[in-house]
């Protein structure tokens, strides 16, 4: 398998995606539906109270991670689940391989999980021989157009209903149509067959319950019920910050999640499935495995970064997002898009392949002002890039340029020199200089602003 490892080129993408405008409109329409929505459902609610209590509770969690883990992992398997530690993509895709390959299983349903993409699963069980059929209706749409998805939460927020239906008529050969409803009705009878043949199933979770080893998961679709319940053998793959301390504290989450993520007062399924079916139990699966997944997290959680495995994932810091809301999520060229994506990329993928990214923000602070449980994206996305300035990874223009500012600006002297120098050649610089972002700067004034408020 070869997962590029070099720099993601986010202008380029960002220029593509600009003069895309079928993917413009859909994504403006979706995020301004899904900001409004988020906007009406957190209006009733004790916002900032809730907001500081997930945080607080959040942090706590990382501050005892390994606790955490070791005391999920114990209830787990006292619940009947096997638990495995995989302490990268790699050992975790291993894992999961084994695990189906052990059991003679050739195709497998799977419910939506951004873990699942951060270790590129599917690719790899592919090339090992296993089909995998995403059944969330976003990831079976971007899965048959052979795309990633473009946000954490709606997987193909990109495509208008149009293009989801000539993608239909196209690879599942039915009648065009554009109702969502015949869409869907098209998609349900593929998925149903599926769920019924399906020997094992996939997902991810949202929480995982330290205090009775269960694992949390919210779904609109109810395919994530199928995928748990309905085959014989269940495999659950979730990074290991995703604990939470017990049960008791699931209602703050139940509260702000789907609120946040897509304006929902609560989210249509709910399942909480602790270990393996018991006897006497008429559903749930006879077999469960747990794939923990670290990739580095419990290094991470210690440092200057921990704040951002707060992150419950529920994607409003993308729709907030100036940036993301324009280019959408595939122009980031990585697992997770949008502000928490760039933080993301660069903690799990290295500072080389995400330095681009890091241009890939306002700074406005929108994405802080929304997230449910306070991850300072503004603050983490400079920290960022004072370490990318640290590590020279900036353009050698970009350098010198700063440089010299650093030079001029120390000496008032100097400075006030080359504002005049700036204000007489300003015209010149503007006719013969580069690029249109000279052309679209104002004329450097010719006095400081002490000599003309003095
Ligand atoms: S950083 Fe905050 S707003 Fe963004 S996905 Fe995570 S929890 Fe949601």
């Amino acid at each position: 398998m070869n997962h590029s490892t070099s720099s993601i080129p986010f202008r380029e993408n960002a220029v593509k995606a600009l003069s895309n405008s079928a993917l413009r409109g859909a994504m403006r329409n979706a995020t301004e539906t899904f900001a409004i929505k988020r906007a009406d459902a957190v209006a009733a609610l004790p916002l900032e109270e809730l907001r500081e209590e997930a945080s607080e509770l959040r942090l706590h969690v990382l501050n005892n991670l390994s606790e955490y883990v070791d005391r999920f992992e114990m209830n787990a398997v006292r619940a009947g689940a096997k638990v495995h530690r995989a302490k990268d993509s790699e050992a975790a895709r291993g894992i999961i391989a084994s695990i189906l390959q052990d059991h003679g299983i050739g195709r497998v349903v799977k419910s939506k999980s951004m873990v699942s993409e951060e270790i590129h699963l599917n690719d790899y069980l592919q090339e090992v021989g296993i089909t995998v059929v995403e059944t969330d209706l976003g990831e079976y749409i971007i899965q048959i157009a052979g795309e990633g998805p473009s946000h954490i939460i709606v997987p193909a927020i990109h495509k208008d209903r149009r293009q989801v239906g000539q993608l239909f008529a196209e690879k599942l050969g039915c009648e065009y149509s554009d109702d969502p409803a015949v869409l869907t009705g098209v998609a349900k009878k593929i998925l149903r067959e599926e769920f019924l043949s399906a020997k094992a199933g996939i997902s991810g979770a949202n929480f995982a319950v330290a205090e009775s080893g269960s694992i949390v998961l919210f779904t609109n679709e109810g395919n994530g019920r199928m995928c748990t319940s309905l085959p014989p053998l269940h495999i659950a793959v979730l990074s290991i910050e995703k604990i939470i301390p017990s049960l008791a504290d699931l209602p703050k989450f139940i509260r702000l999640l789907p609120r946040s993520a897509t304006g929902q007062t609560i989210t249509s399924y709910l399942s909480v499935l602790t270990g393996s079916r018991k006897p006497g139990e008429s559903t749930g699966a006879q077999e469960m495995h747990i794939v923990l997944l670290d990739n580095g997290r419990s290094e991470l959680v210690s440092g200057e970064y921990r704040e951002m495995f707060k992150c419950i994932r529920c994607g409003a810091c993308l729709n907030a997002c100036p940036v993301y809301r324009v280019v959408g999520g595939h122009a980031y060229g990585s697992t997770y898009p949008g502000p928490m994506g760039i933080v993301l990329t660069a903690l799990l993928e290295g500072m080389e392949r995400a330095k681009s990214l890091l241009d890939a923000t306002t700074l406005c602070g929108a994405c802080g002002d929304v997230c449910p449980v306070k991850v300072p994206l503004p603050r983490l996305l400079r920290l960022l890039r004072e370490r990318r300035v640290e590590q020279g990874l900036t353009p050698r223009l970009e350098q010198n340029a700063m440089a010299g500012f650093g030079r001029v600006v120390e000496k008032p002297f100097l400075f006030h020199l080359g504002q005049i120098a700036g204000h007489v050649f300003w015209p010149a610089v503007k006719k013969f200089g580069p690029g249109d972002a000279v052309g679209r700067m104002p004329r450097p004034v010719s006095r400081t602003f002490r000599e003309r408020f003095a």
